[in-house]
């Protein structure tokens, strides 16, 4: 296959970063990709496991002539990473993120974008619990939707050949605008997360349980909790402090549906709890039908893993 872009930057050699190299290695999508961490650690990993063609040592050389940009890093750091190359960004490149909250990547990486440059952030819904250069795999985006959220005026040709790369490594490519992504994926995904964080912390507040005790029967929900809150503590700071308001709506909406649940159980509401579970499981269901999830019992998982 002829590549989509000659030349790829990779700026952050995290989960994303790598699962996108092997993506784009498997595919033939990209001519020569290099890429930049921030650690010395984390570029000798790379070196090591050949993730980049060529890892460099700042991220100005590692944007130097590259056709395609994207920026792998945590969201807080998405605008200072995007002033560090600026200057480097070749004229008619494209420059790209993956950060899991848009607004506020738009308002600090936009102004650092230079005149000429395509700036055209996005976000695959794709991850797991894990991180660093080592988690990566070429299936992560199989099946999984990206969503691009183009800033006004982006020339139509730009947004298709990124559209093109996503497709490519295996997503559904749909647009989205800034607000309306960052309350979908509150919904979806922010909220769940601080509930997640805060099931698992409760349980270890929880003396009346031992430790052993919630670790030993965790398999009766708890441990689907813990999967999500062992998410990356760095990643999951920045999605709260610039997704705030969306989340905090969102939460707000839980906290009152928590309560009227709360009240069913105290004044014995069996009708409340009835009506509510059996519209939750049709939720369940609309998403194995969307092919966003297995059907097998416990996701899956095979009667003898842990
Ligand atoms: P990750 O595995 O933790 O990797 C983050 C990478 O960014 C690391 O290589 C880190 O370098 C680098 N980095 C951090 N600060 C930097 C800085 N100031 N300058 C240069 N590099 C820096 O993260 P990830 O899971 O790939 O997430 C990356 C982005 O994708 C985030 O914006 C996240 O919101 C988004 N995202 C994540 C998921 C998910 O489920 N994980 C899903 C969709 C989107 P060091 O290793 O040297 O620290």
């Amino acid at each position: 296959m002829t590549p989509i872009y000659d030349r790829v930057a990779l700026i952050g050699l995290g989960l994303i970063a790598s699962s996108m190299f092997w993506a784009m290695k498997r595919g033939g999508l990209a001519g020569e990709v290099t890429g930049y961490a921030r650690s010395a650690e984390t570029r000798a990993t790379a070196r090591r496991i050949g993730l980049c063609d060529r890892v460099c040592d700042s991220a100005a050389e590692a944007v130097e002539g590259a056709d395609l940009v994207v920026l792998c890093v945590p969201v807080g750091v998405m605008g200072a990473v995007a002033e560090e190359i600026t200057g480097a960004l070749k004229p008619g490149a494209t420059l790209t993120d993956v950060g899991s909250v848009k607004r506020d990547v738009i308002a600090s990486v936009g102004p650092h974008v230079p005149k000429g440059v395509h700036f055209i952030p996005a976000h695959p819904l794709a991850g797991t619990e894990h991180s660093g250069p080592e988690s990566g795999f070429a299936d992560l985006f199989q099946n999984r939707w990206c969503l691009l959220v183009p800033v006004e005026g982006t020339e139509p040709a730009a947004i298709a050949r990124l559209r093109g790369l996503w497709e490519a490594m295996g997503s559904n490519v749909e647009e989205m605008d800034a607000d309306h992504h960052d309350l979908v994926l509150a919904v979806t995904s922010h909220a769940p997360h601080l509930i997640a964080y805060t099931m698992v912390g409760v349980a270890d507040d929880l003396r009346r349980v031992t430790d052993s005790e919630v670790i030993k029967y965790s398999a009766a929900g708890f441990r689907d909790f813990t999967r999500i809150a062992a998410s990356d503590p760095t990643m999951w700071r920045d999605v709260f402090l610039t997704n705030k308001d969306a989340t905090l709506e969102i939460l707000g909406r839980f906290t009152e549906e928590l309560f009227a649940l709360q009240r069913a159980i105290r004044t014995g509401d069996g009708d409340h709890l009835h009506a509510y579970f059996t519209r939750t499981r049709a939720i369940r269901r609309s998403i194995i039908q969307a092919g966003q999830d297995t059907d097998a019992p416990d996701f899956g998982r095979s009667k003898k893993s842990p």
